[in-house]
């Protein structure tokens, strides 16, 4: 770490210890949030609640034509499923409401004024045909797309280029948009907690439009000024966003916020597995992993998209996974619970670069969360599954076979692929088994092996082990002649659990119905 970043982050450390930490996660509903949105999310969350702070949900949707319907619900519902309650947001009536920003519209065109009477901002009347026009005639080989900045606007339609009276006439027939008048000299240059000093070449920026003429304001000017309003002491967001800083970082300036300008931290990309680029949702579908926290259906093309609570993936391992990438304790600690990562977590140790997803790992956790639940709690995730198989039994028996198959599983689900035979009887024998163990005699074998099983009082795994063991021994037999076909009988399968195990869950009169089928199938 260098020695700017030291200081800056101990200046921040000091100021935190006496300042109310305010921070928002800021979506825009366009769809369904991405992994890498939900661990925005955590970040702003962990950070928070380390600070004793508040986390707020704030709804960017002032740009109408990307609007998604659904897409806000389904934010809510992921943060909801991850854990991540916000204490200011829709539909909770905080000191800052509303915090949809559609809702704000009328708040923003004071700031707009502002901007236009101080200078910072101009009018501008160009249509996209226009634009398009001058991106023609200016473009050269080492600029191929010009754009709308400090150079070409003098050869625009706006109120720096028309005349008063021209201006006024186009702004009264009221299709305008407002555009920030960059300085096109000098580097912007601001602090961010994880990249430290971070400096911008004003003469590449752009004037970008702040405001449009039906009163909406755009991302830049809306998310600027309602983090002003809203109190926000840190801004803690993708590293998509590192680009726009400049423009928001000036915007302080303009509006004379300086002295309560957030502090930014721009979080690195997730990576697809081999490291190559960002991770998107094709990568998910290519490789088969789901990249959205919970299913998606788009309204539009009526696509589905897979999430990780629906893929199985618990919400506590879902988290503690995203928590890791891009984030690292210092120590080998791997598994956290949410108060262990509050208590962990700082901004100091979130990694500049990007980090690679790896589902296989992903799973890795689900499988130690699933490790370290009680029967019951496993028995409760399980029922639902086998409801929807059609599958109806007793907790009592649920719970056991979750405590018997806990080592075999990555997902609920795996419960009833693994253990299927626990809720029905085989319709098929494992075929290498049966050609390799069943011979002529073991018809004889297995049918005075039932009968004296039979005559069994205690069928618990104990005792049915030394039954099985006693048998073989008073028989002449060997173990392999009895206990893998003994296994495939009840089980049809030759992976699992103990087979005493098996049969005295399964009860005696089960065990012996399943002997009785297989043995006059195998003939
Ligand atoms: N609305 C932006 C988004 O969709 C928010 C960026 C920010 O946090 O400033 O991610």
């Amino acid at each position: 770490m260098g020695r700017l970043l030291r200081s800056l982050l101990a200046r921040n450390n000091a100021t935190l210890k006496n300042m109310s930490v305010r921070v928002r996660f800021a979506p825009s509903p366009t769809g369904p949030q991405h992994l890498g949105g939900v661990r925005t999310a955590l970040y702003n969350y962990l950070f928070a609640k380390k600070n004793k702070g508040v986390f707020i949900l704030r709804i960017e949707d002032t740009d109408q034509n990307r609007y998604v319907p659904g897409a806000e619900q389904y934010i809510i519902d992921a943060l909801h499923w991850c854990g991540l309650d916000f204490e200011e947001g829709p539909g909770i009536n905080g000191a800052y409401a509303p915090y949809r920003q559609s809702e704000r519209k009328a708040m923003y065109r004071k700031y707009a004024d502002q901007l236009i009477e101080s200078g910072n901002a101009y009018y501008a009347f160009d249509t996209p045909q226009e634009i398009e026009a001058m991106r023609e005639r200016l473009k050269t080989k080492e600029n191929p797309a010009p754009q709308y900045d400090h150079v070409t606007r003098s050869a625009m339609k706006n109120s720096l280029t028309l005349s008063k009276e021209g201006t006024e006439r186009l702004v009264a027939e009221g299709k305008y948009v407002l555009r920030a008048k960059m300085p096109g000299v000098g580097d912007i240059t601001f602090q961010d907690l994880i990249r430290e000093e971070v400096s911008f070449p004003a003469h590449a920026l752009d004037d970008k439009v702040l405001f449009k003429s039906d009163g909406m304001p755009t991302y830049h000017l809306a998310n600027v000024v309602d983090d002003y309003l809203m109190k926000i002491t840190h801004v803690i967001r993708g590293e998509e966003w590192l680009s726009s800083t400049p423009l928001h970082v000036l915007l302080y300036k303009f509006f004379g916020w300086e002295n309560v300008m957030p502090q930014f931290a721009h979080l690195p990309l997730i990576l697809r597995p081999d490291g190559n680029g960002k991770l998107s949702k094709r990568d998910g579908d290519r490789l088969g992993f789901p990249v959205f926290p919970l299913n998606w259906k788009s309204p539009d093309t009526g696509e589905e998209s897979k999430g990780f609570r629906e893929r199985g993936f618990l919400p506590d391992a879902f988290v503690n996974m995203l928590a890791l990438l891009g984030w690292n304790p210092g120590t080998e600690q791997e598994i956290f619970s949410m108060d262990e990562l509050i208590a962990a977590f700082s901004i100091e140790r979130i990694g500049k670069s990007g980090s690679k997803f790896d589902f296989e790992k992903a799973k890795w956790f689900n499988q130690q969360y699933l490790h370290k639940k009680s029967a019951q709690e496993l028995a409760a995730l399980l029922q639902p599954v086998l409801k929807q198989n059609g599958i109806e039994r007793e907790n009592a028996f649920v719970e056991q076979v979750c405590d018997k198959l806990r080592d075999r599983v990555t997902f609920v689900e795996d419960f009833l692929t693994a253990g299927i035979y626990f809720f029905k009887r085989p319709e098929s024998y494992d075929e290498k088994t049966i050609a390799k163990r069943w011979n002529p005699e073991s018809k004889t074998v297995f049918e005075k092996l039932m009968s004296e099983l039979a005559a069994l009082q205690d069928f618990s795994s104990a005792a049915v082990d030394k039954f099985v063991h006693d048998f073989v021994a008073e028989n002449n037999l060997g173990l392999g002649d009895v206990l893998p076909v003994f296994r495939v009988l009840l089980s049809g399968v030759t992976q699992g659990p103990a087979v005493f195990d098996i049969a005295a869950l399964l009860g005696k009169e089960e065990t012996m119905e399943r002997m009785k089928l297989g043995v006059e199938k195998l003939g």
